[in-house]
């Protein structure tokens, strides 16, 4: 083996086994590589081989022969062996060839590889950031699952309370109406409604209104089972459905929770106030005739009403058209005499002041009126049977003028009852009195004013 041969075998051999080993590997040491930019006389400066020394033109991408750009190596191989520098690199020698040619195979390998080791990395890189973004969009759809489930929490409770809403009773009404049925449990519905919540209002402001809103739903929802559902049913009104409750116990329940309110002292910017409520209750099956889940609940609003017209504070069961049972009346109840006018009533929030045998009386408002009579809320109690003179103010007998019409009319006390109720001011006792007062000697000016008065309440829908 000549010399040529023997440097050839041992440099390709020891170039094989290092690029088997994966280590790095190097050039086939050519003594002839020609410096393209001498043997082809150029001076373009932008060409990558100008002036560099070693370099195999034809392996070093964009490379300008001849001012042609010449774009990769496997795309310019072909011409390049054609080249007087890569015939003079190689002098026609075919050891150098064989040599040059090994080179440029490796030079080939090498650059597939990397282009290869490019792409896993790409891919690899591509994708740890797809699953970055799958874990992105799981969280954020994770976090719409929640932001889903509060708005539709949100979307069944009331603002203000914080309680369920009319809508959501109105769907669990109707399921644990249906599993009622189907499962022979009793289900019972207690209609709550503040008494007078109009004059703490109007006495206290809607501030305070909305306090005590929020301290009777708390005491609502602290004495109910986790099964029970309370709720805001509008206004000043809440109810609770009461699966697996019968009408006894559900009556133990309403009475408890009426004497609680009652008792409980409402606070609000260090005012002590106080509240009463009236309660209603209707049972299924116990009351016949439910064949609608909406009947449950207007039978136990009847029984309500029923419980308003009977004085207030206090729980009524709902027993058919005839006679509501109104068990437990408080004690106050009881012995009022119970005021019966025949007329029409509205509610009313006329201010009243007046002399009862020449005294100033401590009057605070009307609750309702009539053609006959007017309930007032006093802070002191009087006797029934005194006459009193009463001075009042009707609103807007005429709306456009703001126009108030006085009226002094001659009055008798029928009835004077405590409710356990509104305070008259916060250093004053808490508790009020409740007065009927029949008008007497009504002079018809009078009469006519008031029956004008009520034409105008009545178009407002307002007369019960
Ligand atoms: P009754 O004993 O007959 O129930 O008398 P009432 O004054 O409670 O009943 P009425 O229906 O005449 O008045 C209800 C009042 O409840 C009128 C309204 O101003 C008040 N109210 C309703 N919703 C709210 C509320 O969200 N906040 C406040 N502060 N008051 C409310
Ligand atoms: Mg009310
Ligand atoms: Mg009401």
């Amino acid at each position: 083996m000549g010399n040529h041969t023997k440097k050839l075998s041992m440099e390709i051999r020891s170039l094989l086994l290092n690029a088997l080993s994966n280590k790095d590997w190097y050039h086939f040491n050519n003594t002839q590589l020609v410096k393209c930019w001498e043997e082809l006389d150029c001076s373009n400066t932008e060409c990558p081989s100008y002036k560099s020394p070693n370099l195999r033109c034809w392996q070093v991408s964009g490379t300008f022969c001849e001012g042609e750009p010449q774009g990769e190596f496997a795309k310019k191989f072909g011409d390049c062996q054609q080249c007087k520098v890569y015939k003079k690199a190689t002098k026609g020698d075919p050891i150098l060839q064989i040599g040059e040619d090994f080179n440029n195979l490796m030079f080939h390998l090498k650059t597939k590889e990397d282009e290869l080791r490019f792409s896993v990395q790409n891919t690899e890189e591509k994708n740890r950031e797809l699953a970055a973004l799958n874990k992105k969009i799981k969280g954020l759809l994770k976090k719409l699952d929640s932001t889903n489930v509060q708005l539709k929490e949100l979307s069944n409770k009331d603002g203000l309370t914080g309680l369920y809403n009319y809508r959501f009773f109105r769907r669990v009404l109707r399921e644990q109406y249906s599993l009622s049925k189907r499962y022979r449990f009793p289900l019972s519905c207690i209609m709550i409604d503040i008494d007078y919540f109009k004059a703490v209002n109007d006495t206290y402001g809607h501030q305070a209104g909305d306090s005590m809103l929020c301290e009777l739903a708390e005491i609502l929802l602290k004495n109910v089972r986790d099964t029970d559902k309370v709720v805001r049913y509008g206004g000043e009104e809440f109810a609770i459905l009461l699966p697996h409750t019968d009408q006894n116990d559900s009556y133990i329940k309403a009475e408890r929770i009426r004497n609680l309110v009652s008792d409980h002292v409402f606070k609000f910017r260090k005012k002590n106030l106080g509240i009463t409520v009236s309660l209603g209750i209707a049972t299924y099956p116990t009351n016949k005739n439910i064949r609608l889940p909406e009947r449950l609940v207007s039978y136990a609003d009847k029984a309500l009403y029923q419980a308003k017209e009977r004085g207030r504070n206090q729980t009524i069961i709902y027993a058919g058209k005839e006679s509501m049972k109104g068990k437990a009346k408080p004690e106050a109840s009881d012995t009022a005499p119970m005021e019966r006018r025949m007329n029409p009533r509205v509610q009313t929030f006329i201010k009243i002041s007046g002399a009862l045998n020449s005294k100033h009386l401590p009057f605070c408002h009307a609750v309702d009126i009539s053609c006959s009579g007017v309930s007032l809320l006093s802070c002191k109690p009087v006797d029934t049977d005194e006459f009193v003179s009463i001075e009042m103010l009707l609103p807007y007998i005429r709306k456009k003028t703001d126009e108030r019409r006085r009226l002094e009319i001659e009055g008798k006390v029928i009835r004077c009852q405590y409710i356990n109720g509104i305070a008259c001011n916060s250093d004053k006792p808490k508790g009020n009195y409740l007065l009927g007062i029949q008008f007497v000697n009504m002079s018809q000016k009078h009469s006519m004013y008031l029956q004008k008065h009520f034409v105008s309440m009545f178009r407002q829908g307002c007369v019960f």
